[in-house]
């Protein structure tokens, strides 16, 4: 194939046997977090860049070096979203909603778009569900955040392989003071650095602290800490949410080189990793930024949120081979018809059928075909049961019911009845 009819590098397309497992997943979060009294929200997925420049950061890997951004028609400067805190925070102030302290819980999901380097678990077209907090400044939704996320681990059955990490950045004026310090640490050691993080040191120094050279690891053995430059309330609302992990027992490890990558988070920040995916371990990160939203012209309001990275979720159900038994199989109940009078009856049998049982997944053969044809294909649809309808049945208006899975003999069902036979054998999700 000619080069400009594939599909661009690092965005895939997700092909019928994977939305299986795509939908089984998004459709555990939306319940849980339609349970927890969040509702959706959904953005356009293209902005003007300059929302993404002011509100993630000029000096961010993102903002550098891996954006699409984009001329339109009109000559603005459009930028196809990396993620969705920007775009949420726009729309919550552009619709005047979390005004006068009014409290908003939302999510989001869709793709985002970053020109990183392709490798698995790393896309330029991805895909997460997120969620925001508005209006709430206490530690208790920091952890109902981390809760609900715990919860979802064990409905999917991942927990065992996922780890928590805890990190607060504290405010942006104790923040400050701890930059200070650390660029002071630093520069007396730049000769050790690593190139990047000699870069970093001049424009992002926190950044330095994730680097992955083991030379500058080195050095910041010796660094300042973080911890120790916390103001008295961002001591407090950390341990406020320690407090809270423990109380529902939810095991974490404190990090204090957990930065995350975006410039708007203080106090706390978390993520939670695994190692079963290589270096592409992070699943989920998150984290408060209670400055981001006066940054962005709207008046100061508390936010606290986190975005979940859904192929790489995927990813971690089919390596632990969690993957539920029931969703591959998407037909219960196959029906095959000889003849173009057994044709029309059973199309209009089958919408009886459907009238009354509205969840069962009834496929009817389409194409025609012999009775070995259409066997097959029944067969091959993964269907419970094949519906036959032939001269004889047709004859005495019945239908073969014929279990394709070993399950009995075939056997003659009464049109009138055959919905109500349906019911008691096939569970319908
Ligand atoms: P990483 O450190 O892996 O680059 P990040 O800190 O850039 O992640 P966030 O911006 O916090 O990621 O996005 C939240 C989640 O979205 C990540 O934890 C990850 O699961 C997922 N994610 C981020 N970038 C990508 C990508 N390029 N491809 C696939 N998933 C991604
Ligand atoms: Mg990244």
């Amino acid at each position: 194939m000619s080069k400009s009819l594939q599909a661009i590098r690092g965005m895939n397309d997700i092909l019928p046997e994977q939305t299986p497992l795509w939908r089984y997943f998004e459709g555990t979060v939306a319940r849980l977090l339609d349970n927890y009294g969040y509702k959706q929200i959904r953005m356009p997925i293209v902005e003007f860049t300059e929302l993404f420049k002011r509100s993630i950061g000029e000096v961010t890997d993102i903002v550098e070096k891996e954006m699409y951004t984009f001329e339109d028609r009109n000559g603005d400067s459009l930028t196809l979203r990396p993620e969705g805190t920007a775009a949420c925070v726009r729309a919550v102030l552009e619709h005047g909603i979390t005004g006068g302290g009014q409290v908003q819980k939302l999510w989001y999901i869709g793709p985002m778009f970053r020109h990183e380097r392709p490798q698995k678990g790393r896309y330029r077209q991805f895909h997460q569900i997120g969620l925001e907090v508005f209006n709430l400044d206490g530690p208790d939704i920091d952890a109902e955040l981390i809760i609900m996320t715990w919860r979802l681990w064990g409905e999917l059955g991942i927990r065992d392989a996922v780890k928590l990490e805890l990190n607060s950045l504290g405010t942006s004026e104790s923040r400050g003071r701890y930059r200070e310090a650390l660029v002071e640490y630093l520069s007396a050691h730049h000769d050790k650095l690593d190139e990047d993080s000699q870069r970093r040191l001049k424009t992002n120094p926190l950044r330095v602290l994730d680097t992955k050279n083991a030379d500058t690891q080195a050095v910041l053995v010796d660094a300042p800490k973080m911890a120790d430059y916390l103001d008295d309330d961002s001591r407090a609302h950390f341990e406020g949410l320690k407090a809270r992990l423990d109380a529902v027992g939810i095991p974490y490890v404190l990090n204090p080189k957990l930065v995350r990558g975006l410039d708007y988070y203080s106090k706390t920040v978390f993520e939670w990793v695994t190692d079963k995916l290589g270096a592409q371990g992070t699943v989920c990160a998150g984290g408060r930024y209670d400055g981001l939203v006066e940054q962005m012209g709207g008046k100061p309001t508390a936010g606290v949120g986190f975005a979940m990275g859904i192929e790489r979720l995927v990813l971690m159900l089919e390596t632990l081979e969690q993957i539920p038994e029931e969703i591959s199989r998407q037909v219960d109940v196959y029906l095959c018809a000889f003849g173009e009078e057994a044709e029309l009856a059973g199309l209009a049998l089958a919408e009886r059928v459907r009238d009354q049982l509205p969840n069962l997944r009834l496929q009817v053969n389409a194409g025609a075909g012999s009775f070995k044809s259409q066997f097959k294909k029944a067969d091959k649809s993964g269907a419970l049961y094949a519906l036959i309808l032939g001269d004889d049945e047709m004859a005495q208006q019945v239908v073969g019911f014929k279990p394709l899975r070993g399950q009995g003999e075939q056997q003659s069902i009464a049109w009138d009845a055959l919905a109500a036979h349906l019911a008691t054998c096939v569970v319908q999700g």
